[in-house]
């Protein structure tokens, strides 16, 4: 099976896609105000779902002077207080609950990913908006002694919302990044101007829906959904005062040269090439089973996916055997048949792109010790694929390829493997597998990326900080610290003398 009979849907979802989709600007769901629209496709088919606003300039500057009104003093949404806040936030995920099984649906046709991992989400959508809920009554400042021995001080910090928000997000979990971003935005008083991916853009429209139903003052959140040029808009608009990015590190580096005109914050999640490292010392069946989840999950489109395995050599044969049996075994399909594991790819250029990088490297001697090549006929597959051989200088060794792609590469020592392990521009993640704590914690240590994981891979909570080290981006999102980019802090200094 591979398309899910429309009869399955659920109605509520049937009924999403048969209305006229529009977007969100201030009080109102809007066509584009040249009308043109652009089509979501189902990437199990390649059919289309359905078509959606295609946002230009000017309605972006329309959805960023909804949002600036919304901020102005004495709005209804600077008059809200924190605990309001927090309740607007826990009603939205218990709405979230409520409409899990459609959002999912809404995400797997979109996204193509299997609905359990939809499901798994959407509970995660649900959760950040509880945690965030618990930071809108705790966003504090502090009182700090000044040392002058002629007159008194008071002087405290505050914390005040940036202002307006521009968030612009990629197509790989498009609910979460919507999420990762508006949330820790509204929990701190800011409001948005929202761009989902083109490629996904149906569950944050969903998601708006459910915050005005929660209560959400209008023009407070803004949803334009439009291509790269809506995001740039976005980025050079005078009246944002901060753009948070997630996305590739071309396009982070498009964002900060054009966020000079004024300055605006800036945050960036953006690419990974995450180093993997198995010692022949590791738990080898759980470093096998976790080097696969590493490589394939969400259909290896995932920042942090663990591309480069490096082996030490005395077990390289049996883990490179052991992993390539878990990927000849992984099944493709529809998001919707419980017996799919890995979905398809978001597109057809994504899917052209990843196997293009593969038979290059074949090409150049890499062997496909598993997969190689496309996974299905219809669709965007791409079988998961484990390869050998590729050089460390190669093109699949240094650029993101965001697919089913493990490259595994055999070392000998510990120095030997950190090195290599950091010879990349990237930071996002990195992970090794022994039985040797010194070792594991000497490893915490020496690899230079933002999360690091110890004989585990895509373990994950929302009350941790992520980000990125070197080009895998600026700031870091979640947890405690997740709040500070979207807040200003402001010294006040009095006389008290
Ligand atoms: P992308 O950079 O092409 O697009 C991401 C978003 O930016 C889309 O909404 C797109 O329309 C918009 N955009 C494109 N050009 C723009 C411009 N000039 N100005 C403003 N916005 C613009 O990335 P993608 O291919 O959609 O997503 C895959 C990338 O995202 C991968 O590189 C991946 O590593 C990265 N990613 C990073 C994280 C993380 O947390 N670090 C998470 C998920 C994905």
């Amino acid at each position: 099976t591979t398309t899910l009979p429309r009869t399955d849907l659920l109605p509520a979802v049937s009924a999403f896609l048969a209305a006229e989709r529009r977007m969100l600007i201030g009080d109102e769901w809007v066509p584009a105000a040249s009308g043109r629209t652009f089509d979501t496709l189902d990437p199990a088919t390649g059919q289309v779902l359905t078509s959606v606003p295609q946002a230009d300039e000017g309605d972006v500057d329309r959805a960023v002077r909804a949002a600036r009104a919304a901020f102005e003093p004495g709005s209804a949404w600077r008059r809200t207080t924190p605990r309001q806040r927090a309740r607007l936030l826990w009603r939205t995920a218990e709405l979230i609950d409520a409409h899990a099984e459609e959002l999912a649906q809404l995400e797997t046709l979109d996204n193509g990913k299997p609905i359990a991992s939809a499901l798994g989400d959407v509970g995660v959508a649900a959760e950040l908006f509880r945690y965030f809920a618990g930071w809108a009554t705790k966003i504090e400042g502090t009182t700090i002694p000044m040392s002058t021995e002629d007159r008194s001080y008071l002087a405290y910090t505050v914390r005040e919302p940036v202002g307006v928000v521009g968030a612009i997000v990629p197509w790989n979990f498009p609910l979460t990044m919507a999420c990762f971003k508006v949330i820790p935005s509204l929990t701190a008083g800011n409001t948005v101007v929202l761009k989902p991916a083109e490629q996904t853009p149906l569950s944050a429209l969903r998601l708006g829906e459910l915050l005005l139903e929660a209560g959400l003052p209008t023009g407070v959140l803004n949803i334009v959904t439009g291509f790269g040029d809506a995001g740039a808009a976005i980025v050079a608009h005078p009246n944002v005062d901060k753009v948070a990015f997630t996305g590739s590190t071309e396009t982070g580096k498009r964002i900060v040269a054009a966020a000079a005109g004024n300055l605006k914050k800036v945050s960036l999640e953006l690419g990974g090439k995450a180093p993997n490292i198995i010692f022949a010392d590791a738990d080898l069946p759980a470093a096998i089973a976790g080097s696969a989840h590493a490589g394939f999950f969400n259909q290896g489109q995932c920042c942090v996916n663990g591309s480069r395995l490096y082996v030490q050599r005395d077990v390289f044969d049996e883990v490179v055997a052991g992993i390539a049996e878990v990927a000849r075994g992984i099944t493709l399909g529809s998001g919707f048949d419980p017996a799919t594991d890995m979905g398809p790819l978001i597109t057809a250029e994504q899917q052209a792109m990843v196997l293009g990088h593969v038979e290059r490297s074949m090409a150049d001697g890499a062997t496909a010790v598993a997969g190689g090549a496309r996974g299905r006929d219809e669709g965007f597959f791409m079988q998961p694929t484990l390869l050998t051989g590729v050089g460390e200088d190669a093109p699949m060794q240094r650029l993101e390829v965001f697919g089913p792609v493990v490259t595994a590469t055999p070392f000998d020592t510990e120095e030997e493997v950190f090195r290599l392990a950091n010879d990349t521009r990237y930071g996002l993640a990195a992970g090794v597998w022994t039985r040797d704590s010194g070792r594991a914690h000497r490893a915490g240590a020496a690899l230079r990326a933002g999360t690091v994981w110890l004989n585990t891979w895509h373990a994950d909570d929302v009350v941790l900080p992520r980000g990125g080290f070197k080009e895998s981006g600026w700031g870091r999102e979640l947890g405690s610290f997740g709040l500070d980019d979207f807040t200003e802090l402001k010294t006040v200094i009095a006389d008290i003398s």
